[in-house]
């Protein structure tokens, strides 16, 4: 069988968090949009599912499938400026983007903590940082280009469909191919960060009010300790003074301490895991104060090299200090050793019909292991408490949930189900877990 040129057989796939693998029948590289619409052509013509992959940084299986995989690292960059809209290639990587935005002035008004996504998979799955006055990045989204089931090349923004917008910004892969993203973005800024050991209960007991003070509030509660560790970000504007980390301080924090150090602790943890109290005494003890001030981009996102596999759920922002309360006790009472911190943030209510955001102020709690630890219990218990608040999985991040009980958290599922009927009415972008959170 001859294939297009932007086809060939597939090879075996596994996602970052390895907790994810498939087989792919092709592997489709367009480098136009042509191409894709190609693409898209191709797989229903032999009845396969076409799903588009961005970097495989989702630790859930929904960039995976058995049919077409297409990733869209060719169409990347810069493709169009109006003021502060600027649409980007699809597979335009965020840890490319301030080298591209810098020249305009402009900057992401908020970013998660790494940069190794695509800015398609980062929206598709509702990526976000911290900030209780801020959405994650897919509500910055402004207009998208897709191409649909039907091999339609289709346009939406505020002037061109835009009752779709809402769900198209944040669409798990569902609705279609995305070709490019026009993200809104801001003049660029300087973060001040302060970071700081502190007692957790304090922390927890001041949630509500720090998240609401500070632009951008999180922070790290270290299982076996009773110090969190805080992260106060507050904006400043483009011109102002930097005082960046020293070379020896970042390399230090950064690499040695949240990396090198932090991977042989894990390792070690994860075959004797007697020794990871003390040691979370002592990492939490060696980490976490500092005070400096730098680029917005290189404050947000951290180097993530220690792999570890994550469940976050979105709650209703003023259950975090109970649910967190219930999950530190949990992990006494079950006497598990834990050497990842639990991870604790914010975000601003948002209209996206599938953001974990929508419609309410939202703390996000995320739990880790380390990738070669088995998460089931401690990931399950988790979640049992995270649905007692009412809480939304993150579409990217390690769940159990169906779409009988997703429907009910989001006031417009059955509204995104109805676009996915009309843009997608055969499936050609379905995959396993697709069938599972959208139930069809
Ligand atoms: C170390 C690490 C740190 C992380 N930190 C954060 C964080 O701070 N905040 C946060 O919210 N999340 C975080 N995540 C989760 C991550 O941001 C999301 O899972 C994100 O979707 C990954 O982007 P990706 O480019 O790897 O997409 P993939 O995982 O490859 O794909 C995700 C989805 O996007 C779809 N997709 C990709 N490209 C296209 C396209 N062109 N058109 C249509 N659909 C497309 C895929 O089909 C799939 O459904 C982290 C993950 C890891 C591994």
């Amino acid at each position: 069988m001859s294939l297009p040129p932007s086809i060939r057989p597939g090879t075996k796939w596994r996602n970052w968090g390895r907790s994810q693998r498939s087989r792919p029948e092709f592997l489709a590289a367009p480098t136009t949009v042509d191409d894709v619409v190609a693409s898209v052509h191709f797989a229903r013509d032999r009845g396969l599912t076409l799903k588009a992959l961005g970097a495989g940084h989702s630790f859930t299986s929904i960039a995976a499938t058995e049919g077409v995989h297409l990733v869209v690292d060719a169409i990347s960059g810069v493709l169009a400026v109006d003021g502060n809209l600027v649409t980007l290639g699809a597979g335009t990587k965020l840890h490319q983007l301030p080298a591209l935005l810098e020249p305009l002035g402009l900057a992401l008004t908020n970013m998660g903590d790494i940069d190794r996504q695509t800015i398609a998979g980062a929206i598709s799955t509702g990526t976000h940082g911290t900030g209780l006055g801020f959405g994650g990045i897919a509500t910055q989204v402004r207009g998208v280009t897709l191409v649909t089931a039907a091999g339609e090349v289709l346009r939406v923004d505020a002037a061109t469909n835009p009752e779709l917008l809402p769900a198209v910004a944040l669409s798990l892969g569902a609705l279609g191919v995305l070709t490019d993203v026009t993200i809104e973005c801001v003049p660029t800024f300087l973060l001040h960060a302060v970071e700081r050991p502190e007692p957790t209960d304090t922390v927890l007991q001041e949630w509500l009010q720090r998240s609401a003070e500070t632009d951008h509030f999180e922070f790290y509660v270290w299982p076996h300790t009773t110090t969190a560790l805080t992260k106060s970000n507050t904006r400043l504007p483009g011109d102002a003074p930097r005082h960046p980390l020293t070379t020896l301080a970042s390399w230090f924090d950064d690499e040695f301490m949240a990396n090198g150090v932090y991977q042989a602790i894990v390792a070690t943890g994860s075959v004797a895991p007697a020794v990871i109290p003390p040691i979370n005494r002592l990492a939490v003890k060696l980490s976490g104060n500092r005070e400096f001030t730098d680029v917005s981009s290189s404050v947000f996102v951290t180097n993530r090299t220690v792999r570890f596999r994550e469940m976050e759920y979105a709650l209703p922002i003023e259950a975090v200090p109970d649910a967190v309360r219930a999950i530190q006790k949990l992990i006494t009472d079950r006497r598990w050793r834990v050497s990842f911190p639990i991870e604790v943030r914010s975000a601003a209510a948002d209209s996206l019909l599938l953001s974990t955001a929508s419609g309410r102020a939202t703390g996000y709690v995320a739990v880790h292991r380390y990738w070669r630890e088995d998460p089931g219990e401690y990931f399950r218990e988790v979640e049992a408490i995270m649905l007692a608040h009412d809480g939304r999985p993150h579409w990217g991040k390690l769940h159990n949930r169906h779409a009988e009980s997703l429907s009910d958290t989001y006031p417009g599922f059955n509204e995104f189900l109805a676009v996915r009927e009309r843009l997608d009415p055969g499936r050609v972008f379905a995959n396993n877990h697709l069938r599972q959170v959208l139930g069809q």
